[in-house]
This record gives C-alpha cells, structure tokens and sequence, in this order.
C-alpha cells in the first residue's frame, strides 16, 4: 500500500480528526457514530474481493465531510444559477483540470453523481449532438436551446427512434449499456454484442458484422465483468465506419487508464467521443462519476445538470479533484500494474487448482470464476465463501443456465486488496482458500427436498480454517494502518 493513500505519515493527524467527527456525530446520534466505526472495523477484518470496491485515502474521505456539501452550484465553473459559487469554482475546475492532465483529455465534466448518472449526461450529449431533423439540417442549427417548439416535436420523435449496441450483461457488460430494465433500454432500440462462444472473448469482427446491420447511433463499449483488454482503436473503426459516436464506459478499468497500464489501443480516451467512468472503483476516489469528452460534446455534455443531474455535489467535486491529484502521482501506476499483476496471480493461483475461468483467465484487474464444475450456482458459491469471510459477488457467465439471479460465476477483482498490500504470493493463497471453499461445498436441497440453487452445505471446519488464514492476511496488510480510533 502506498503510504501517501493511506494517511499512515500522517496517523496521527488522521486519527484525531477522525476521533473529533466521531464525537460530534455522537452528540447528536450515537447510533451513526457506533455504526460508522463498526464498519470500519468490519472492512478491516474482511477480505474484500468485490471488484467495483476499493479503498480511498483519508484526504479523499475527509474532504467529503465539509460545507461545500451545503452549497446550491447549478451550473457550470464561472457561469452558475446561484450566487457565491466562487469556492465551487475553484474545486470543480481543479477536479476538470486533474482529470484533463491524467487522462489526456481535450474536455472533463466532474459533476456527475455517479456512474449511471455519467452514462445519462453522455447519453443526452449524443442525442443532441448527433440527431438530426431537416428543419435542424436548414438551419444549421445544433444548439438544442435554439430550437423552436416545432423544431423540438420533430426532434422529440427523432430521439425515439435512436439505436444503441452495447455488450450484453451476460458477457460482461454494465445494465447501462442498453439492458432493458434500465432507461438506457427503453430510450434506445438496442441490441448487443457478445463474446465468442468457445474462447469468451470479444469478436470485434462479430461486432462489425452487427454495428453494420443495426447501424447504431452510439456504440458502446466498456464492461463490468469482462476479465480482458478491449481494443478501443479497433472498437472505433467499428464505429466510424456505420456512422456512430463510440461512447466507453471505463467505470470498472478507470484506474488501468490513469495508471498506465491501459495505453494506445487500449486507451480507451484518444479514441472514443465520450468517456464516462466512476471515481470510486480502481481510480480510488469518493463514491462519483465523471465525463471525459472531445471538444466537439463538450457544450452539450455541459447541459448535464439541469438536464438530468440534480445539483452538482460540491463536497464529492472536491474529493475528486484530491482523488485525481493523488492519481497523478508516479506512485498510482505502481499501484495500477500491481493491480494487474496481483490479478495474474489470482488466476494462476485457479489455474493451477483446476478451477474454470471465463476466457482462461484475466488482463486485467479481474478474474471471473466459472463455479459450475463445483456443481453449486454462483449464489451459493457467494453465500459459502461469505461464511468463510470472503467476500465476493455471484456474476452470470456467458449463455449463463442460472440467469441473473442465481448465476453461475463469481466475480473478483484486486484492487481493494492491492490499495491493502497484497502482493501476488497472497493473492495464490486467496485463490487456494476460495478453491478450500468451494470444493468442500455441496448444493442444499429446498424444503420439497429438491435440489436447492440457493442453500449449500459447507464441510465443518473449513470456514473456520479460511477465515484463521485470512486474518493473518489482513493482519500483515493492515486497512488505514496509521488509524486508530480512541
Ligand atoms: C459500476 C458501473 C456503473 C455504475 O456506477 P454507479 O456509480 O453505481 O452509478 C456504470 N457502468 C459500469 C460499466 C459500471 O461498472
């Protein structure tokens, strides 16, 4: 763990301040106060392999505790519906600047709330950059707040009528990217593109052969549970060539990028129109998204609060700009490559148990477990391995025959416990408890007597054992090392 991430030169500066917040908060309700410092506790002692979550630094998570949240900041840096944004001002536009630097970015939005929230902003610039009407076409005009009523009811249909192809959620992509119980879904005619059956890997020929009979309006590449590199360059030819915008969606591999590790082709941010990405997952920062953008959306990806942004978080802007200042830091890509390398080890570690991996393994910063030669569902997986102190999450697996609910994989990611200092010897005997796990697991049956995909039935004496291990683990990779709670 990088020392500057974690406050430990500055412990004990860290631990007063924390101490002092603890106690105002108990003055007025001691049950926010005890249930903070319980979940402090119980992040460091868990083992936490969730692929979406990290750590950030006490400078990121101090500076979200300020007045900045108390401040209305409607608008964008210098041209706010408020007054008194000066301060705003500033924090808002060193977060831009910091995200323009580290990601080599031509425009930088930091006012999303989250990552859905980001994909709206983006999703709005493309409809309003992009659809045309020929009243639009006559005039020239691309501003949608020069358009007259008439102009907005042929526009308003137009925006019916767009298309999106994303990666499906069963090979790894996000609910956002066109799935239809997200809006992303019912506000596009979508259609997506999968993996090859055989190797699980992306077929960018496939995709072409789709963008080219669908002819979207937005391709969207970027995924959630794909353990593989993307080829953005390529992803972008596919896109150029039909026409579309190529919108990624980094959410999950921002901190790849930022670190370095992710570079030309698979950079996503030299080739994509619009980059959209949490701040809260490998890039380390406080719980937020961010829009990076060529110039050419910028004013539109601008409109994104009032449009469909609530009030910026002023508090959260700040953070992001610490966040991405710390990012900028040499020591950041030394995190970033030992994420990487922490996740080659991980699945070493299963290969060499025989467990299944989608596509054989990872290039990234995770590892898709396929648990069904355990003969259990990723849910009960999940539920075992919880019992035994690790925490993971159920995912589908391609062509999945469990679904969504039940699934057949379990997802794990390295960046949490890469921010904790784990090196690739403790990530193979992460692997070697998880195998303990699950093959001393057995499917439960349901109350009928059936086979349950639900229950399970964990040999005695196995959780106990794993759990033993991983306190040692955790206890030589202490979370927040120089903070101690009086
Ligand atoms: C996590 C994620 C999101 C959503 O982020 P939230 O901050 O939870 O809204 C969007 N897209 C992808 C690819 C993600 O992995």
């Amino acid at each position: 763990m990088s020392a500057a991430s974690t406050g430990e030169p500055m412990g004990k500066t860290v631990s007063a301040a924390y101490d002092a917040a603890l106690e105002v908060i108990a003055a007025v309700e001691p049950r926010v106060a005890q249930a903070t410092r319980q979940e402090l506790a119980d992040q460091r002692s868990s083992l936490k392999l969730i692929a979406s979550e990290n750590y950030a630094s006490p400078a990121v998570l101090l500076t979200m505790g300020t007045w900045f949240s108390d401040k209305y900041a409607e608008g964008t840096v210098g041209h706010r519906f408020y007054a008194a944004c000066q301060n705003v001002d500033t924090v808002e536009a060193l977060a831009a600047e910091h995200a323009r630097e580290l990601f080599g970015a031509p425009y930088a939005y930091a006012q999303p709330h989250s990552g859905i929230d980001a994909n709206l902003v983006a999703f709005w610039s493309i409809l309003a950059n992009r659809v045309e009407t020929p009243a639009l076409a006559e005039k020239g005009v691309r501003n949608v707040n020069e358009l007259t009523e008439d102009d907005w009811e042929t526009l308003r249909k137009r925006f019916g009528e767009q298309r999106l192809l994303g990666m499906s959620l069963d090979a790894g992509g996000h609910l956002t990217h066109g799935f239809r119980p997200n809006i992303s879904g019912k506000m596009f005619h979508q259609q997506q593109y999968g993996t090859d059956p055989t190797t699980g890997l992306l077929d960018y020929d496939a995709v072409a052969a789709k963008a080219r009979e669908f002819k979207p309006l937005v391709l969207v590449a970027g995924y959630s549970a794909y353990p593989r590199r993307v080829d953005f360059a390529r992803m972008r030819e596919i896109a150029d060539e039909v026409g579309a915008v190529l919108m990624v969606d980094m959410a999950h591999f921002a901190g790849l990028v930022a670190g370095k590790v992710f570079t030309g082709d698979e950079d996503p941010v030299p080739h994509a129109h619009v980059v959209t990405t949490t701040t809260h997952k490998s890039l380390r920062g406080p719980r937020g998204g961010l829009v990076l953008a060529q110039e050419e959306f910028a004013a539109d990806v601008d409109r994104g609060c009032p449009m469909v942004l609530g009030g910026p978080l002023s508090h959260v802007m700040a953070a992001k700009a610490v966040a991405l200042a710390e990012a900028r830091q040499p020591a950041f890509q030394t995190y970033a490559q030992a994420i990487a390398d922490n996740a080659k080890a991980l699945a070493e570690g299963f290969l060499t148990r025989d467990a299944t991996l989608v596509t054989g393994g990872t290039d990234n910063h995770l590892v898709l477990l396929d648990v069904s030669s355990y003969g259990l569902t990723g849910r009960q997986a999940e539920s075992a391995l919880l019992e035994a102190g690790v925490v993971t999450n159920r995912n589908s697996v391609p062509r999945d025959p469990n679904g969504a609910w039940y699934t057949s994989g379990v997802r794990l990611g390295t960046p949490a416990l890469t921010t904790r200092g784990f090196g690739p010897a403790e990530f193979d005997t992460v692997a070697s408890m998880i195998v303990e796990v699950l093959s001393q697991t057995q499917p439960g049956t349901t109350k009928a007597g059936g086979p349950s995909k639900a229950s399970y039935v964990l040999a005695d004496g196995v959780a106990d054992r794993v759990r033993a291990r991983s306190a040692e683990l955790l206890a030589a990779n202490p979370l927040y090392p120089g903070l101690e709670l009086g």
